[in-house]
């Protein structure tokens, strides 16, 4: 689906579906939960979506977080039962949209179903990126944050989906909290989710905005401040980001976008009480 603000046109890009166990949705207090994340255990599944957003305007071409992209991903597949392939690459042919053409990959954080994507399988077979033109944005702490993850074991994080880059001096690393992109593009930091995870807020000052709040309102399940995943690394981190940013995104009346919702994948927050959110679908 597409949509426009002023000069600027969106696509909502689906990358696909996968699953999760019902349990990794948790009160946010309970955070990491090892016991949950372990994949030798079958239990019934719940569908989760993937959205990609693509943005045009203003002479650039950005995209913020790609999805899982196209290397193998054997383990990942059957852990989530991953549609397979991803969509977003054909998704950006079927646009007319060539990978030379992205200025700006921006990643709220690293891990593999957001940041995938930002590399692939060259002709040699060496890994490269995925958009050769395009500089790759993140948080400072989420690059340590993730080198840290690979070097503990944590499979959240993929070491071939970033080190390429910033090998290839590819990576802009943001160090402050608050970032202007472009003027139309805001990068913040919120931790909580992971440790750099940023949300960015796109549209002109004093015009309708659009939020991507990623991994801090995942699906409408989270939309309690006291709910999150199992994977969230910092809870309390976590509910103070979800106040302050669904906080201004109700009082600003942005639009927002639910990265892993299957369906109604945006719309308008609303603060019906002090910390009590509902949400207003705006698609299908
Ligand atoms: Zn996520």
């Amino acid at each position: 689906m597409h949509f426009e603000l002023g000069s600027l046109r969106f696509d909502l890009i689906s990358d696909g579906l996968f699953e999760l166990r019902p349990e990794t949705f948790v009160k946010v207090t309970k955070g990491r939960n090892a016991e949950l994340l372990d994949k030798t255990k079958f239990r019934p599944r719940i569908k989760v979506g993937f959205n990609s957003l693509l943005i045009r305007g203003e002479g650039q071409t950005v995209l913020i977080d790609p999805g899982t992209g196209d290397k193998e991903r054997i383990a990942e597949r059957r852990s989530y039962n991953l549609d397979w392939p991803r969509n977003l690459l054909p998704a950006l042919r079927e646009l007319g949209v060539r990978r030379e053409q992205i200025d700006f990959v921006v990643l709220t954080h690293l891990h593999w179903d957001h940041a995938g994507a930002c590399t692939t399988v060259g002709p040699g077979g060496q890994i490269e990126a995925t958009f050769p033109k395009a500089r790759y944005v993140l948080q400072q702490r989420e690059l340590d944050g993730a080198r840290a993850g690979v070097a503990s074991g944590d499979d959240g994080y993929a070491a071939d989906d970033f080190e390429p880059l910033a090998q290839a001096g590819k990576l802009d690393l943001i160090s402050r909290d608050d970032h202007e992109l472009l003027p139309w593009l805001t990068l913040h930091w919120s931790g909580g989710h992971s440790p750099g995870h940023l949300v960015a807020r796109i549209g002109f000052p004093g015009e309708q905005k659009l939020m991507y709040l990623s991994d801090v309102l995942p699906t409408t399940a989270q939309l309690p401040l006291e709910s999150g995943m199992s994977y969230d690394q910092n809870p309390a981190e976590l509910t103070e980001a979800k106040r302050k940013f669904m906080t201004l995104a109700a009082r600003e009346r942005d639009i927002v976008v639910l990265v892993h919702a299957p369906r109604n994948r945006i719309g308008f927050l609303s603060e019906t009480t002090p910390g009590t959110f509902r949400l207003e679908h705006l698609s299908p």
